[in-house]
């Protein structure tokens, strides 16, 4: 039976931060993942924003986490290699009573130590962003923007290069204390660990169940986006908020630019009672639109390419408001059980200072040396489409794979395909080369590429048409050939 230091429950965000920051030091970590890949939950489905910590009560553990992670993703960013961007936002005010809402946001943001923030008049955020009308806007500088996939898929593949072990499609069925630790069941067989981390999001509570009784309860909360084609892209600069939505805990409809050059409108607050719902809805899409042109009134309903939603692990239910503070603690009844509960927004920029919160945790259990050969790889180089024309013609000499444009809407060529599949994790769903390389993420959707991608699936990774996977353990894409290929393919 294997047996490691630490495991980690879930390879989201939170998941691949802890297993990259404990991957610095002298322990045996795997991290069990019942998707296909890294990042299949929550993680991918949110606004990819870097939150300044104004949002969230002084004191608390969100504020505290927000504040410190948003510092840490700089350097993050130039060591991994994941895109980051300092749009900054606004919170636009109506009137002089939501005015008095942005004075408010701003004393807390500054009780947070969030640095320059500032009251705008209506004219001077008009200045900046022109298509916006308001009668005062919170300026925030230190909000920023990422692709939340990248930045997962860099922390848990630079966790791999420093010998942490990701099982994918595995899923932790049961947990059982023993003497030294835990038995962990899964459908990959039976594990053993010191030590085991709760990172399962929205299904946290299921995680304390296999051990004992949980004392929580998790209230799930959908939030639904449009995307908007990236022919729309100067329709803001910066992330353009509305005043907070008071009683559900969420921040309300905003307009976020994307590092890729998309608009995302959204999200909804909806709480529902099935944690794996995450559809998207005729009603709410048209509820969106009506909200974000309160912000800005002519955003074309036809720049729609696609929608999606992430589900807020809630652990407050709507009576009682729907905040809760982060619960990062260990199990009383079963020490060497550490659970991450409710981590909802700002739980992506916070991750980098959880996982730092969680190795201080851990010096309880072990002496925490650090290695001696840790190494760091930036994981995403640039892209073939963001390359003049001398380093295309260059790249293409060198590896004439890159000399077939394989996704046309996004100028993804094959060689990149091929480097998306060759992923240190391992990874190979369709959706696993989307989010390395956008192959299939824009306008037409993968109308033209998926075929391309499939017949590099099957003649260079030797993959069976009947393995093929959009995007989880059940998204099996073809249950075989109406004909066999001939020799020529
Ligand atoms: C609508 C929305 C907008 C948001 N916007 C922002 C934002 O702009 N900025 C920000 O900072 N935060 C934002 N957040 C919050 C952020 O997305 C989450 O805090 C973060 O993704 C939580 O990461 P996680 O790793 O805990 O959860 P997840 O990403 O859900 O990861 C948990 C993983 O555990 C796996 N798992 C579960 N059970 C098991 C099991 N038994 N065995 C094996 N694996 C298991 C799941 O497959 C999953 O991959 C937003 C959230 C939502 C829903």
């Amino acid at each position: 039976m294997k047996n490691f230091h630490v495991a980690i429950i879930g390879g989201g965000v939170i998941g691949s931060a802890v297993a990259w920051e404990l991957s610095k030091y002298k322990l045996d970590v795997v991290v069990f993942e019942k998707g296909v890949d890294v990042c299949s939950g929550n993680s991918k489905a949110n606004s990819g924003v870097v939150h300044s910590g104004i949002n969230s009560p002084p004191g608390s553990l969100k504020a505290r986490f927000c504040v410190q992670g948003n510092k840490m993703f700089q350097e993050l960013s130039e060591k991994l290699g994941f895109s980051l961007k300092w749009v900054g936002k606004y919170i636009i005010a109506k009137d002089e009573e939501e005015t008095n809402e942005l004075e408010r946001l701003k004393k807390v943001g500054e009780e947070n130590n969030v640095p320059g923030l500032e009251i705008l008049s209506g004219r001077e955020v008009k200045q900046k962003e022109p298509n916006v009308s308001c009668y005062r806007g919170l300026w925030v500088p230190t909000a920023g923007i990422v692709l939340p996939y990248e930045f997962t898929i860099a922390l848990a593949e630079n966790a791999v290069l420093n010998d942490v072990v990701f099982y994918l499609e595995t899923k932790v069925n049961g947990l059982k204390k023993t003497k030294d630790g835990f038995l962990i069941e899964t459908n990959k067989g039976v594990f053993q660990s010191r030590v085991v981390i709760n990172a399962a999001g929205l299904n946290c509570r299921d995680v304390v169940s296999m051990l004992e009784k949980p004392d929580f309860n998790v209230y799930p909360c959908r939030g639904e986006y449009l995307i908007l084609d990236k022919e729309y892209s100067s329709l803001v600069n910066s992330m353009i908020y509305p005043v907070p939505v008071k009683e559900l805990g969420v921040l309300g409809v905003h307009i976020t630019p994307t590092i890729e050059g998309n608009i995302l409108l959204g999200p909804s607050a909806e709480f529902i009672d099935d944690l794996e719902a995450t559809c998207t809805t005729r009603d709410m899409m048209k509820t969106l639109m009506e909200e974000v042109r309160v912000i800005i009134p002519d955003i074309p309903e036809e720049g729609v390419i696609s929608a999606y939603s992430g589900i807020r692990c809630k652990l407050a239910s709507p009576s009682e408001g729907g905040w809760a503070d982060f619960r990062i603690e260990e199990s009383r009844k079963n020490p060497g059980l550490i659970n991450l509960l409710g981590i909802e927004s700002p739980g992506l920029t916070a991750a980098p200072a959880i996982a730092k919160k969680i190795s201080d945790m851990l010096s309880d259990f072990f002496d925490m040396s650090l290695k001696d050969d840790f190494k760091t790889k930036r994981i995403f180089d640039k892209r073939f489409s963001e390359m003049s024309l001398d380093e295309k013609s260059k790249l293409v000499k060198s590896n004439n794979r890159h000399g077939r444009i394989i996704c046309r809407c996004e100028q993804v060529t094959e060689g990149e395909v091929i480097d998306a599949l060759s992923n240190l994790l391992g990874a190979k769903s369709l959706s696993s080369v989307k989010y390395r390389c956008r192959a299939g993420m824009g306008r037409c959707q993968g109308g033209f590429c998926t075929q391309h991608i499939v017949r590099v699936m099957e003649k260079n990774f030797d993959m069976d048409v009947k393995e093929i996977k959009l995007k989880s353990s059940e998204s099996n894409l073809f249950v075989g050939r109406t004909r066999e290929t001939s020799e020529e393919g």
